[in-house]
């Protein structure tokens, strides 16, 4: 027990993958105009209970779309929580929309709604019918909430709030497929939402994404945008930019096994974290994850906060001394608003997410894990 390389994650492929991509090979349509695309886009859309999916080459080009056909222009204002994956950030830049990093809270690390209510009271004030930045003078047009490592922000909130203030809602759901927020499931949009299939995330299709939304103007022009924008199918015709964006057939014959099994992935991730929590909740210096009253997490990855100064060590440190026992472990995402690449950029707050980047690793999570390489991880912790 305890040899071999242990990986942070790691799809579970079985008969279903392999009868499709076969299915796929045999007819020859391996472009994005097989039928496996369509069948996994309504297959999504039937999951979440929305009306329209659209079927992207990744969960970054389906942001980036996203903004796109939500109406965000260029030099507009858009808010994001200061700890995410970069993803988001970049989409917001590619439109020529500037991020405003809101500080996440402490207890599960989300999106602070309050200090986003605080920024737009504050901070922000009416241009005719349009909000404003007091001190940009940009305009303010979306929220960019993201359920972040599996578990959902408060998304009611933030959507009332963008009633209010006349914002647009474009939600990462890229790590939370198969979550739920006060019952219902995580993605299904209000205005639009985003999904990934890349090869870390619960459910896989090597790369890939999903747009999802009720409008079918949005979803049309969406659509459209990831295939050159073709105006005319004959002529190739285009009135306005596009992108090739488009999602191909080999990936979505993947894509619709392996929703099939997102029921009992999310169910393995949950079980998987019950067992951490259990071995290292009362180790001094370990901060386990836990759900909030109203989220029913995907618990996608599990990541813990390391006290150095309690604990022993720092989670860098963990980190190394995991890796000479063959066990991959990694630190969360260096927050937007430090990130070089992003600035100059604006913050509002950002000291949790700076203070959760400090001390947070996460942990081998994967559906295939067995109780034993749970122990392996586990005994690395408490016992060095
Ligand atoms: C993975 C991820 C994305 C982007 O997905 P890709 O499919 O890799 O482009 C976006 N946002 C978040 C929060 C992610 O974790």
């Amino acid at each position: 027990m305890g040899d071999g390389f242990l990986p942070l994650t790691k799809p579970l492929l079985g008969d279903g993958e392999w009868e499709n991509v076969r299915a796929c090979l045999e007819t020859g349509w391996l472009s994005s105009a097989g039928a496996f695309v369509e069948q996994f886009e309504r297959q999504l859309a039937e999951y979440l209970g929305c009306d329209y999916a659209v079927a992207m080459a990744s969960g970054t080009a389906a942001l980036h779309l996203a903004l796109l056909v939500a109406g965000v222009q260029p030099g507009d204002e858009v808010l994001l929580p200061a700890l995410t994956f970069i993803a988001p950030a970049n989409a917001i830049r590619y439109v020529g929309a500037w991020p405003v990093c809101i500080d996440v809270e402490p207890e599960h690390w989300q999106i602070d709604v309050q200090q986003v209510q605080q920024f737009l009271e504050g901070e922000c004030r009416w241009a005719g019918s349009e909000l404003r930045n007091r001190r940009t003078g940009r305009r303010v047009s979306a929220l960019l909430p993201v359920h972040l490592l599996g578990h959902p922000c408060d998304i009611d909130v933030l959507r009332e709030l963008a009633a209010f203030y006349r914002l647009v809602v474009v939600e990462d759901a890229a790590e939370s497929l198969g979550a739920s927020y006060r019952g219902r499931k995580v993605g299904r949009p209000g205005d639009v939402a985003c999904l990934s299939f890349n090869g870390n995330k619960i459910i896989t299709t090597g790369g890939g994404g999903m747009l999802v939304c009720n409008n079918a103007a949005r979803a049309q022009r969406a659509k459209s945008l990831s295939t050159q924008a073709k105006s005319d199918p004959h002529e190739y015709i285009h009135q306005e930019i596009g992108y090739n964006y488009r999602l191909n057939n080999l990936q979505a014959a993947i894509g619709c096994a392996q929703l099939e099994q997102l029921d009992a992935a999310v169910a393995a991730h949950r079980r998987i974290t019950t067992a951490y929590n259990s071995s290292l909740a009362d180790l001094p210096g370990i901060r386990t994850p836990h759900e909030a009253d109203w989220a029913h997490s995907n618990c996608w990855l599990y990541s813990i906060l390391v006290d150095a100064g309690r604990y022993g060590c720092s989670a860098r440190e963990l980190r190394d001394r995991l890796a000479n026992r063959q066990i991959q472990s990694r630190p969360l995402w260096q927050p937007i608003h430090q990130s070089p690449a992003q600035q100059p950029v604006q913050t509002y707050g950002g000291e949790v997410a700076a203070a959760i980047y400090a001390q947070a690793l996460s942990l081998p999570t994967f559906r295939g894990m067995r109780d034993a390489d749970i122990e392996r991880v586990v005994r690395v912790i408490r016992d060095g």
